[in-house]
């Protein structure tokens, strides 16, 4: 249903919702507050000193509003509050003044210091609360209250509004759940903690049900057509390949091979994720799984997240394959309609033994001649219904998912538990650790010191700060546009610096890119466009700036862009906070590690880079916290999918329309 039937919401008021990407009535009412302030009444001789009270009390005295400098004024009233005469003091809120009616009853929120028989207050609430408030706090943008957010939402909640529910009923029998529009008003407007609790349970509960409805689905999916393609490889030959390489395998990535060969050779199509460490050899992996491919007369299909890093993987994989007949192209978004055209016919004609590119793989109109094998690098960053998209293109295809995110084994098995895994966990010999340090904003002479020894030694050097251009201003360091002059004036402009972000038009992407691959570029500065997979070997410096910004994960990544080789690396972490996770990157190099450390401290984290993909956003849940619920969703979800499956959900038509977008072919 749309926002605009609803009494209060104007143009003005649609586009500042939009911003919060709430577009209909449903997102509205699931703009779930993050947390909530709980205000608790206690009578005035109960107030501890320099502790913050909340009390209540009748204006007793006339505001009055001293204004002492431009943008400082200070009110003095006098309330009574059960009795006890007490003298209020509170700044900048003189705009209360007019609804500080004599006898008016009032709640303040403030310290009470009782010697001086003053009461500091912080904020002063009209309402009558009982004894007892649960107050709703939400993620605002400007033009948007808590206030007026909660507001809008009752007026939603009178309106006879209908929210989808996707718990089946006999579910929510067994586990007493509350029923869903009782459950979302609860958590708007909370009266007391329990039931708050038991509401937040059921929306956890769902939205797990929702993804490991689809995680099964697609499971469902696969074990109803998992007859493969039938091939004859021999391992010799593929081993030879493997001599040809400019290293040895280490003896996850030679596991990994052999698990792949397995799955390709068997007469069921493979399902295989490959979860392994920035740098542990994941893509070379999946060059040799191509290979195979070839071998056995199909065409492979690589799709990666970004253009820089399909662009990235085509240029590596063409240099493996330097010595094969093989054919490799690159289809992106970006090219020209010819191009894209000409490519897709020799796709059409068997021409092109590999393609490698970005979602543009399954968005345009593509066409295989007989596409065997379909590689997604950072599978966490696709949604399940392009991943099943990308498998309908070839009916007998085997998958193979890429995974640069070191999760915990057990949570790995439950989120991916329909697909089969290789882990691989130690890294190609002669790699050292890569040192890494924080530092102080006040202390970066030391690291332009040390950058300036790096470039001298003919080395490179990425730098990454959280924004393009920081119109606040507020800080120097937290925007390229402003460290790369920095960089200038501190290098004389000795040093070439270059910028890159994801504003940047593809082709003037492209050129940096190529210009720090071939080392005339000696600094890179950008925002976290790099994050992903790029390689550059003689990169042995990662500077980050307003470190403190980044998630564990992301920062784990763009480390990851450096120690490529047998060079010593540095990692260097501006900021001028104390936090955890910066020490979590000081004590070590192992991303599953980190990734428990991050489960660990995660507060606001970025649980190692899943909140970008589309199906793992979850509003209330977490999958740390509860993991629980988790696995018993996934029970509840493969049931279910068992028992309806039969009549198509029949008596489910939300889960109807669930499958209809995975099952949808475009
Ligand atoms: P990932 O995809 O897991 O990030 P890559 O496959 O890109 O890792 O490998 C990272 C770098 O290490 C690449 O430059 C690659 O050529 C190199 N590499 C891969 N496997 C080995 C190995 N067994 N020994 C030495 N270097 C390797
Ligand atoms: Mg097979």
């Amino acid at each position: 249903m749309d926002l605009n039937i609803v009494k209060g919401v104007g143009e003005k008021a649609l586009e500042y919702l939009n911003k919060l990407n709430i577009y209909t009535i449903n997102d509205l009412l699931t703009y779930y507050p993050y947390r909530y302030n709980i205000i608790k009444i206690i009578p005035i001789s109960e107030a501890l000193e320099d502790q913050n009270v909340t009390i209540r009390a009748i204006v007793d005295t006339e505001p009055r509003v001293s204004y002492i400098k431009k943008n400082l004024n200070r009110m003095i009233f006098r309330v009574n509050s059960e009795g006890y005469l007490i003298n209020v003091s509170i700044f900048n809120r003189a705009f209360y003044k007019n609804n500080l009616k004599l006898g008016r009853e009032i709640v303040l929120l403030g310290k009470y210091d009782s010697k001086k028989n003053v009461f500091t207050a912080s904020d002063i609430k009209f309402e009558i609360i009982r004894d007892f408030k649960i107050e709703p706090v939400y993620h605002l943008v400007k033009g948007v209250t808590s206030k007026g957010l909660s507001k809008l939402i009752n007026e939603c909640f009178s309106m006879k509004v209908d929210l989808e529910d996707y718990i089946p009923y006999y579910l929510q029998n067994k586990y007493h759940f509350i029923d869903k529009l009782k459950s979302s008003y609860i958590i708007h407007f909370p009266k007391e903690i329990n039931l708050l609790k038991q509401a937040k349970l059921r929306e956890i509960y769902e939205e797990f049900f929702v993804f490991m409805f689809k995680m099964n689905y697609l499971k469902y999916k696969y074990d109803l057509n998992n007859q493969g393609l039938s091939r004859e490889v021999k391992k010799d030959d593929v081993d030879k390949f493997i001599e040809t390489l400019p290293f040895k395998l280490t003896d996850d990535q030679s596991l990994a091979v052999n698990d792949i060969y397995n799955d390709l050779i068997d007469s069921k199509r493979m399902n295989r994720l490959i979860l392994g460490d920035v740098g542990s050899g994941k893509t070379c992996v999946a060059t040799i799984a191509m290979y195979i491919n070839y071998l056995s007369g199909y065409q492979s299909a690589l799709m990666a997240p970004t253009e820089i890093l399909a662009r990235q993987h085509f240029s590596s994989i063409r240099e493996t394959f330097k010595n094969t007949n093989i054919k490799i192209e690159l289809l992106v978004g970006s090219m020209k309609k010819s191009e894209k055209d000409k490519i897709c016919k020799q796709l059409l004609n068997g021409e092109i033994d590999i393609l490698i590119g970005t979602h543009a793989l399954i968005s345009d109109n593509v066409e295989f001649e007989n596409l065997g094998l379909v590689i997604t690098d950072e599978q966490h960053r696709f949604g399940v219904n392009q991943r099943s998209n990308l498998q309908n293109k070839g009916i007998m295809s085997d998958v193979l998912y890429l995974s640069a995110t070191p999760i915990p084994r057990t949570y790995a098995l439950t989120l991916y538990g329909d697909m089969d895994t290789s882990i691989i966990k130690t890294k190609p010999s002669g790699r050292k650790e890569i040192i890494t340090k924080v530092y102080k904003e006040k202390d970066l002479k030391d690291v332009l010191f040390k950058m300036l020894e790096e470039i001298k030694l003919g080395h490179q050097i990425y730098v990454v700060a959280p924004l393009i251009e920081d119109e606040e201003g507020e800080s120097n360091l937290n925007d390229i546009v402003k460290l790369k002059e920095k960089f200038n004036v501190a290098f004389n402009n000795k040093v070439r610096v270059e910028i890159l972000h994801g504003k940047m038009k593809n082709k003037d992407k492209d050129l940096v890119m190529e210009e720090y691959k071939t080392g005339k570029v000696k600094v890179l500065i950008s925002t976290t466009v790099i994050e992903v997979g790029v390689d550059v070997k003689n990169s042995t410096m990662m500077v980050i700036f307003n470190a403190e910004r980044f998630g564990l994960a992301t920062l784990h990544q763009l480390r990851g862009r450096v120690g490529r080789n047998s060079l010593q690396s540095y990692c260097y972490l501006i900021s001028n906070m104390d936090i955890p996770r910066l020490k979590v990157m000081e004590e070590s190099n192992d991303g599953f590690y980190i990734s428990e450390k991050d489960f660990e401290l995660r507060g606001e984290g970025d649980l190692f880079g899943t909140r970008q993909s589309g199906d793992m956003v979850f509003k209330l849940a977490d999958i740390r916290r509860d993991f629980k619920v988790l696995v018993q969703c996934k029970k509840d979800a493969s049931k279910f999918i068992e028992d309806n499956i039969v009549d198509n959900f029949r008596v489910y038509p939300q889960f109807k329309s669930i499958i209809k977008e995975i099952d949808f072919i475009d």
